[in-house]
């Protein structure tokens, strides 16, 4: 319980001093086992060697491209299976933080939806007991400890269940003071919705991440949820169809010379393999959907739009090591101050 001196920052390889360069939402694999258990011949079948080698030669040609840490914010929902990413980890350089936390715009799995608060057959809800054993004993039995907490709502915005997963992971949060990362719908400001429960719920927003803020191109929302304490993740580069190369570059550029860049955290959501995804057509539609993209266009056509070096050290090392190292639990007399 007592700070640590040193920055720490937990990896699936054990604890690190420094992330260096990272890219804060990403996902190695996103699997669907119920699938893959029952037609295991489908195209997009699962070699856990193979897929590891191939996810390996993505990281490694990221760290060419001056990438050191990649946060895998899979979480039970999208298909986590940590075993399969330690095999990554032994074949890459590249450091990858794994998360906890659950993900879904408003259904629980099956386990979690019957038991619980309101629930047809009520008893304990097991979602923040699950959560803190993730990072406190390790996920599975693996011994790998998540280093983030994930939770989200979407376009049904904050429905009875997104609630229950937000109330665990914020018990969580406060037990352990591992941060907390999100997916929201910008489209219908979800992230104003997300952070009044968390700040409700104790939560100290400075440790809140708001993903897919770079969705959106309103500077007055953006700018609250800077205001509320947040950061902000400017982080699916490259799926363009949600919003355009122009749009993402525009509005990092702009928050930037408002003075923003030591709130923005840099990202693609991409997966090295995902079974959900027809590759071929995901190549087609989003040609620019891959980790290096920021390397090879974002970042030299943000500099071209003035923001500086310090700006994207900022955006890309300072601000992840920042969240990332702030581990240090609650106290009773409140928030801490940075
Ligand atoms: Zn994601």
């Amino acid at each position: 319980m007592s700070d640590s001196p040193v920055p720490s920052v937990e990896t699936i390889t054990g604890p690190i001093g420094d992330p260096g360069a990272t890219l804060m939402h990403e996902h190695i694999f996103g699997l669907s086992p119920e699938i893959l258990w029952n037609w295991p011949d489908i195209p997009e079948g699962w070699d856990l060697e193979a897929r590891a080698h191939e996810a390996a030669a993505k990281l490694n040609d990221l760290k060419r491209h001056g990438i050191d840490t990649v946060v895998d914010l899979t979480v039970v929902g999208l298909g986590r299976y940590v075993p399969a990413v330690q095999r990554v980890a032994e074949l890459t350089e590249v450091n990858i933080v794994v998360a906890t936390g659950l993900y879904t715009y408003d259904a629980l799995p099956p386990y979690f939806g019957n038991r619980g608060p309101g629930s047809l057959f009520g008893g304990a809800d097991r979602l923040a007991e699950f959560f803190v054993r993730d990072i406190t004993e390790g996920i599975g039995r693996t011994g790998v400890k998540a280093g983030v907490l994930k939770c989200a709502t979407d376009h049904l915005g904050m429905t009875a269940n997104c609630e229950r997963v937000f109330r665990a992971v914020a018990e969580a949060h406060l037990e352990t003071g591992v941060p907390i990362s999100t997916h929201s719908h910008s489209a219908s400001g979800g992230g104003l919705e997300q952070q009044k429960l968390l700040a409700r719920l104790g939560v100290d927003l400075s440790r809140v991440v708001i993903g897919h803020a770079g969705d959106a191109t309103d500077v007055t929302y953006l700018e609250e949820l800077i205001a509320n304490g947040s950061y902000l993740g400017m982080d699916r580069f490259g799926i363009e169809t949600i919003s355009s190369f122009e749009n993402r570059v525009a509005i990092v550029a702009e928050l930037a010379a408002r003075g923003h860049a030591d709130r923005m955290v840099l990202s693609h959501d991409s997966y090295c393999f995902n079974d959900r995804f027809d590759a071929d057509v995901v190549r087609r539609r989003h040609p620019n959907y891959h980790l290096l993209h920021i390397s090879r266009d974002v970042l030299p056509e943000l500099r071209r739009r003035g923001v500086t070096s310090e700006q994207i050290d900022l955006m890309l090392i300072a601000n992840p090591r920042q969240i990332l190292a702030r581990r240090e639990p609650y106290r009773e007399a409140g928030h801490d101050h940075r």
